[in-house]
């Protein structure tokens, strides 16, 4: 059971746009080219190239995806139904990809980066991992069974390289996907756990006394009426309060306090 770390980029002109997709056709299998960086590496260079600043001497790179796979890692860098650039813009598409993706693939398709080992090989853990996250998509996130190489979008692009070079390897992979939704069709999804999960938000680490200092602030914020949800208080009292929860609670007490 492998878990989504979610680690987003902000909005950005060079690697998170921020458009919707217009529809989702298709999911688009990338390599990183990079032998040996990790999922990890991989995310925090998508987010860094918010920094290239337009007009200077460098070429700027407009560069995402959705997702990063490694042997042990899942990477999520944009939400599923925005759009990234993982797959061209400048030369046209292939006719097979217009057909099934429409005419701007960045637009109606996910893409996933598959990190390499040093001697740039898929191993097997990141390939089943891979195989694990599209089942995840088609099952949970609305794409269709379309998947592509990048290579079979563009045309030019020998991306994934490996499968490039061993085309049955991509056709394993589809086979993979396609025997797992036929296995979770026949016996119902109910039965079977699902093989992904998204990381559990983690509950404040404070210690007693601060919970019940939190738990009184709380109580007294309520009598004022700047908190108008008595939820948030029986969440403190189980402990289960989370950062994102108290962070959002903040905001609306300044806003009210302020009013
Ligand atoms: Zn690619």
């Amino acid at each position: 059971m492998l878990t989504i770390k979610q680690q987003l980029i902000p909005v950005n002109r060079f690697s998170r746009p921020g458009k919707k997709l217009v529809a989702k056709r298709g999911i688009v299998m990338h390599y990183t080219a990079d032998p040996g960086a990790s999922a990890q590496a991989i995310g925090n260079y998508f987010i860094s190239l918010k920094n290239q600043k337009s007009g200077d001497s460098t070429t700027n790179r407009y560069a995402s995806a959705h997702i990063q796979i490694d042997r042990t890692t899942i990477v999520q860098s944009l939400p599923f139904d925005e759009m990234g650039y993982h797959c061209g813009s400048k030369q046209p598409y292939l006719t097979e990809a217009l057909a099934k993706l429409g005419s701007y693939p960045n637009n109606s398709t996910v893409g996933i980066e598959m990190c390499i080992e040093t001697d740039g090989a898929i191993h097997e853990d990141t390939f089943n991992n891979a195989v694990d996250l599209v089942v995840y998509l088609i099952q949970h996130e609305g794409f269709p069974e379309v998947i592509f190489t990048h290579k079979g979008v563009v045309g030019w692009k020998d991306c994934p390289l490996p499968w490039v070079k061993n085309p049955s390897e991509f056709e394993r992979f589809k086979q993979r996907v396609h025997s797992r939704l036929e296995t979770r069709d026949s016996i119902g999804q109910d039965n079977l756990q699902d093989s992904i999960t998204f990381e559990e938000e983690e509950h404040l680490n404070l210690s007693v006394n601060q919970w019940t200092i939190l738990i009184n602030q709380l109580k007294e914020l309520y009598n004022k009426k700047l908190i108008t949800d008595y939820t948030w208080i029986d969440k403190a009292v189980a402990k289960k309060l989370t950062a994102s929860e108290l962070l959002f609670i903040n905001t609306v007490i300044i806003n009210r306090g302020i009013k």
